[in-house]
Parts: C-alpha cells; structure tokens; sequence
C-alpha cells in the first residue's frame, strides 16, 4: 500500500492507494474509501509530528486491508520499521537510517482514548489529575444515516471538562474506511492522541479496556493479556513511538469498572450505549440489557420482581439474540446480576440457572486483578494503584485462581446447560410472539390515523409547493425586468462615456 500524508489548512489528510497484495476485505468489512481527515487545533503543525507516530497512526487506519509491503510519503526511523516487521512481518520501504525514535518526554503527562462510556470513565476516575482525554469525534455529513448518536458523548466530554479535566474533541471521518463503519483495530481510537502526541508533550496512553477484553474473561478461556499477539504486537509498536500503553482498568471487569463509575463524581455521565441520547440510553440493545440490570444490583445490592420492568427487558430484540447464545457474550457478568435476583420471572429464573448464577455468584468480578499491574505505565503506577485500592478490593489469592482458571468448555457442553439454553429460547420466542400480538392492535389503529396525517400534509405540501412556484414565476419575472433595465443603463452609461473619451482625444 502507499499511503501518502498531507495537511490543508487546519486538516491532516491521509491518502492509502492500494497494490498487489492489500486486500479489499477482510471478512465481511470491507475497504471502503481511499482518503480520511482529522481535523487539528490551528497552531499544530504536520511538520512537527515525528514521522514513527504517523507510521504508526497509518497502520492503526489500514490494518486489515495491508499486504506485506508498505510505502510512505515520509521516512520512519530503523527501529520502528524493524518493530513493525517484527510484529506484524510487514516491510516499510519508507526508512531514514538517521532518524531516531520518538522517546518518552520526561516532563510529560499520561493520555487517555476516551470514548464517554462507562469504561473509560472509570479509567479516567483512576488516573492522575493531569491526565488529557482525548475523544475522537465521527464526522457526520447531512443525511448521514446511522444509529450512533454523538449528544451523550458530547454531553460527557463537556461534563468533564466543566469539572476542570482537560479533554479535546477531534472531528474525523476515519472510521469510513471501512464498511460497515468502524475501527479497524480496538486502539485506533487513540490516533487523535498520536497525532498530538508532541503538541501536548504525551508519556502515554490509556484506554477503557477491561478484564474481559484482556484476559478474555467471559469468554472461551483465560488467556494472559502481556502473552497475546495484541499486546505484543500494539503494546510495543505504543512503546517504540514513546506511547506506552497504561492499560489502568485491565485488571478490572465490567461489574468493577460500573462500580467505580457509580461511587465517582461522574456517575450522572457514563452512558455506554452509542444508541441513545443524553441521560436516556435507547433502552433497545445489548449493552442497555446488561448495564440496566448490573447498575440495579451495585445500587441496590440485590435484584427483586420490583426491581424492573422484565416484561420490557425481554422485549430488546438483541438481547434476545445474545442470551439464546450457548455460551452467552459476558456470560460472566449476566451469572454476577443473576446470582443477585430473588424474583420468580419465569425467564429471569431461567436465565439464572442457564447462566449459573443459581450456584456462584462471581463476587470477584468487583474486586482488582493484581497481576494486571504490569500493564499500567510505571510512572503512574503507584498512585493509580492507590486510586484503584480506593475504589475496590484486591482478589485474594483463591479469587486470582479463578480468573487464571476461567474456562467455560465444560459447562457449555454440558447437557443441563444445553437443555436450559433451549427452554430459554421457547420462552423468549413465546414471549416475543405475545408482545407482538399486544402491541398489535394500537399500532394498527395508530398506523390508519397516521396515513389519514400523511395524506393531509402531502395536500398541504403540494398547495404550498404551487404557492411557492407562483411566487418565483414572479421573482423571475421581476428579475428579467431588472436585467432589461440594468442593460439599457449599461448601454447608455457606454454612450456616455464614449462620448466623453472622444472629447478628450479631440481636444
Ligand atoms: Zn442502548
């Protein structure tokens, strides 16, 4: 791939051209569109960023999509393109063997990729005081159609910044690189902080990403963080560009990161669905299912009939879809808000057994992950640890075995588990077959009455669109007149000064 980097006005602009050997798709993404922009403070300069970061921030963009070779407009140093082909065995022609690595400043301060969700909230609650968020702001043109919605993200971010934190926005459209649109690797979102990197003299970079996504809890089996390709290869691509990953809430699960939220100043902001609005989660997707039930049982230690509307709950269609799953997405977290319910909701009491909360009840997944202390950036580590012990309990020793020995393979397979998974499927398509046939009649009503509406603006608008077109008929008709008129002044100003330049030779 060449990928060419330029900068008009306040944008950097990147250009990929795509050769022999990149591919248009991986899976069912697909390269979608050849430039992408991020939108800059006005006093920073393309010229000032070192070229290992934009190296870097391009394979963050491309990714997926590259072949083994990659060609630059600039030139990287060795040692990062030695990185680079040590990680990933890419080859950089693009090299300036003079150039030498970015290194960590030492007067500098942490950064975080903050995305407005309860995760990196929670992040942010546990780093030092000076620490910069930086968010990345999708670009939205007119007419953009998407469920994202960016109020509550803007709403935190100037929540934050109220409260005497430093956060930047940075508009880009990047993420159409891709179809659907999206990251091409988890951490792209740190590439407003890469880019600013020198700017704002960053040491580091923190992200939002929790025990689940490092230590796969919650998922097949446990699999150690600093040991797997991802951190081998991103978490030493950061640290050749002085960014070294300070991964502060990756020994901390979801149910811990929410807890941590919910006792902070910030509580009122952590919204981590991208669906709904401000103070209003959309009520219609997965992650609402999960933090609606989890915030209920850290607020209120328990979980009863009374608690919620379960009738509504089961109605979200792709909550549906997760929890007929064998084994289910977070499947950790659904047994922890299960192990808390006391109510006889048939699915509830389901759910529970089918998820095991009728026999654990997974305390540890508020407490910290010790081991996980390796992954914060040692300059910040002794007072983040501090912060974290603040918040939340250390895993005893027992506790530290289970996240080590967390494996689902035998309860998957097991024929209880199966059974269950099945019985919960019949209940949530009974259930979903009697809310229809409920919420059918009103809508039925509501639908005949809406056309009756329809109708009427359609006649209202065609009389106004003739009003309208009378009116420029006039306009039009004015404006011919003007020009006419504006013609004759014209002829007859040339007349006279014609007249005038011809007395003036004579003379
Ligand atoms: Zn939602």
């Amino acid at each position: 791939m060449i990928i060419s980097v330029s900068s008009e006005g306040s944008r950097v602009i990147f250009s990929f051209e795509l050769e022999e050997g990149d591919s248009r798709n991986y899976g069912k993404v697909e390269f979608n569109q050849p430039t992408c922009f991020f939108e800059m403070p006005d006093s920073w300069s393309l010229e000032d960023v070192h070229p290992d970061i934009l190296g870097l921030a391009s394979l963050l963009m491309t990714y997926p999509f590259l072949g083994n070779t990659i060609k630059f407009n600039f030139e990287v140093s060795q040692p990062f393109a030695d990185k680079v082909y040590e990680t990933t065995k890419k080859v950089i022609h693009s090299v300036d063997k003079n150039l030498s690595t970015r290194s960590i400043p030492n007067q500098g301060v942490p950064a975080l990729a903050f995305s407005g969700g309860v995760d990196s909230t929670a992040a942010l609650e546990l780093m030092p005081n000076q620490t910069k968020s930086f968010f990345l702001d999708r670009y939205m043109s007119e007419g953009t159609k998407s469920l994202y919605k960016s109020e509550a993200a803007h709403y935190a971010c100037n929540y934050i910044e109220k409260r005497g934190k430093f956060i930047t926005k940075t508009v880009s459209d990047f993420e159409y690189i891709r179809k659907p649109v999206g990251f091409p690797v988890d951490v792209s979102n740190s590439i407003p902080a890469l880019l600013l990197s020198d700017f704002y003299n960053l040491d580091s970079i923190a992200f939002g990403t929790v025990l689940e996504s490092s230590y796969k809890v919650g998922h097949n089996n446990f699999e150690n963080y600093p040991e797997r390709t991802h951190y081998k290869r991103w978490g030493s691509l950061f640290s050749k560009v002085g960014m070294p990953f300070n991964l502060v809430v990756a020994g901390i699960s979801e149910v811990g990161t929410s807890k941590v939220v919910l006792q902070s100043k910030y509580s009122e902001i952590a919204q981590s669905c991208i669906r709904g609005e401000v103070g209003k989660p959309c009520y219609n997707c997965w992650k609402c299912f999960r933090k609606l039930l989890l915030e209920n049982v850290l607020e209120n230690g328990k979980l009863t009939d009374n608690s919620l509307d379960f009738h509504k709950l089961f109605s979200i269609k792709e909550a549906r879809n997760h929890l007929i799953k064998n084994p289910i997405k977070h499947e950790n977290v659904i047994t922890y808000i299960t192990s808390h319910y006391t109510g006889e909701n048939k699915m509830m009491t389901t759910l529970k057994k089918k998820a095991r909360g009728d026999k654990e009840s997974m305390e540890w997944l508020e407490k910290w992950y010790s081991p996980s202390n390796s992954l914060i950036f040692s300059r910040y580590r002794d007072e983040i640890l501090e912060s974290i012990k603040g918040h939340l309990q250390v895993m005893t020793e027992s506790e530290l075995n289970q996240v080590k020995n967390w494996d689902m393979k035998s309860h998957v397979n097991d024929s209880n588990t199966i059974k269950l998974t099945k019985e919960l499927g019949d209940m949530l398509s009974d259930h979903q077959a009697s809310s229809k046939h409920k919420i059918s009649q009103p809508l039925k009503n509501s639908s005949s009455n809406d056309t009756k509406m329809i109708v009427k603006e359609l006649s209202n608008l065609n009389q106004n669109q003739k009003e309208i077109s009378n009116q420029l008929n006039v306009i039009s008709n004015k404006l011919d007149d003007l020009n006419l008129q504006l013609k004759q002044k014209n002829n007859s100003y040339s007349g006279i000064l014609k007249r005038k330049i011809n007395a003036l030779l004579s003379r």
